[in-house]
């Protein structure tokens, strides 16, 4: 995949004003960029990012989406929802709403299925903890969780985008080595491919922990088509620096 596919992850993080003096610290050195990149926000952000962002080569999107498509769901937000607002990508399963909100493998894969009809890209995030790594589990979790995915979803597998997450890698500053996200890719490159014939289309991300000083090094594996990327989103030079690191891998 000739151009690699960055994305910023605020999380819980932002307000109106933080914001628009973050992407204005952002947008003058997009100019020099030429990997793919867009920030998923807060959903109550998505119309200033639909303002700011317009015209942009950074898209945007959100972080979670319902897995009902509309009525009697107090405090979700719809994929058709996130669509008005521009949203070209959505997260889905990420390890903190799996951890923090028990979301299952089974609904994980239904949101995916909503994102996929109302025309977004879900980015769905699968990744071991401590633990089931120690345990030599990564493999199993991993796959079972794309696996829901992938029996849900059938043939339209080839529109998501996969982030390779360890959990214990997710916010900690401990990041998986180049050689461990490489393994953990080229398995799940391997199930997408056994899974659908375009699945050389399907973008297989990296997160957890990935920064200015780390992010050529796992990018430059030969499964790793780019990053998600959190706490280093929210630091202007930092993100930058990123995006310059993924934009070389294209060259
Ligand atoms: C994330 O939350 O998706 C993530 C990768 O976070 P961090 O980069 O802060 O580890």
């Amino acid at each position: 995949m000739k151009h690699k596919l960055m994305v910023g992850n605020w999380k819980m993080n932002g307000s109106l004003q933080a914001n628009a003096a973050l992407l204005a610290a952002i947008q003058p050195g997009l100019s020099a960029v030429s990997c793919r990149v867009a920030v998923c926000v807060p959903a109550p952000y998505l119309a200033q990012m639909q303002s700011l962002l317009s015209g942009s080569v950074m898209a945007w999107g959100a972080q979670d989406v319902s897995a009902h498509e509309s009525g009697a769901y107090t405090g979700e937000v719809s994929a058709s929802m996130l669509r008005d607002f521009g949203a070209r990508y959505c997260i889905v399963g990420h390890s903190e709403r799996r951890q923090y909100h028990g979301e299952s493998d089974v609904l994980v894969a239904a949101k995916v299925q909503r994102a996929l009809s109302a025309g977004i890209t879900p980015i769905v995030c699968v990744g071991e903890t401590q633990a089931e790594r120690e345990a030599g589990q990564t493999e199993a979790v991993v796959k079972r969780q794309l696996a829901a995915v992938i029996h849900t979803n059938g043939h339209c597998i080839s529109e998501i985008v996969v982030a390779y997450e360890p959990v214990w890698a997710i916010g900690t500053g401990l990041t998986a080595t180049p050689e461990q996200a490489q393994s953990v890719h080229a398995l799940l490159r391997k199930q997408l491919e056994a899974a659908s014939a375009q699945a050389e289309r399907i973008a297989i991300l990296y997160g957890g922990s990935m920064n200015a000083a780390n992010a050529e090094s796992l990018l430059a594996q030969p499964d790793v088509d780019g990053g998600l990327i959190g706490g280093a989103a929210l630091k202007a030079p930092d993100f930058l620096t990123i995006l310059a690191a993924a934009s070389r891998q294209a060259l």
